[in-house]
């Protein structure tokens, strides 16, 4: 019955154990910066969009497992989406997070990015999955402007 979770957990484990676009991109256009005191949770977000679609995303920062297993699977799950898609993606992932599933089917699918519903059942953390979401979202909008949960 717990197969599917222990895969979620494993998969969450290993974007820990090994994040994907952890490094700085050097003048990034796009960058912000994010922090999640109830944890201690940091992160910067860097950003290059061309024309009309996500380029690269990539991060940096320290946190716990789930903050940097988020950071690194939004970043693998962005890549090649239009800054459209990528917005979307972001509502669906908050609305998956705090239950409040956005009711269209449209845009991108979230894919491995499910890996994160069962930490919906933990408030404190939710904080922690979705921090680097709302400071991509930051730094698409250009905001240089340091982002806090709280
Ligand atoms: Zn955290």
């Amino acid at each position: 019955m717990s197969d599917i979770n222990d895969l979620y957990q494993e998969l969450i484990l290993d974007h820990n154990r090994r994040p994907r676009n952890f490094r700085r991109i050097e003048g990034a256009a796009r960058m912000a910066v994010g922090y999640n005191p109830l944890c201690g949770d940091r992160v910067t977000v860097y950003v290059e969009v061309e024309g009309d679609v996500v380029k690269d995303v990539s991060f940096e920062g320290s946190g716990c497992a789930i903050s940097t297993a988020s950071a690194s699977l939004m970043s693998e799950s962005l890549k090649g989406k239009t800054v459209t898609q990528a917005v979307s993606l972001f509502k669906k992932f908050h609305g998956l997070l705090t239950g409040k599933a956005a009711e269209d089917d449209e845009g991108p699918a979230l894919g491995k990015l499910k890996v994160f519903s069962g930490v919906g059942r933990f408030p404190a953390r939710v904080k922690c999955a979705t921090l680097v979401w709302h400071t991509f979202d930051a730094a698409l909008r250009q905001k240089h402007e340091k982002v806090s949960t709280e």
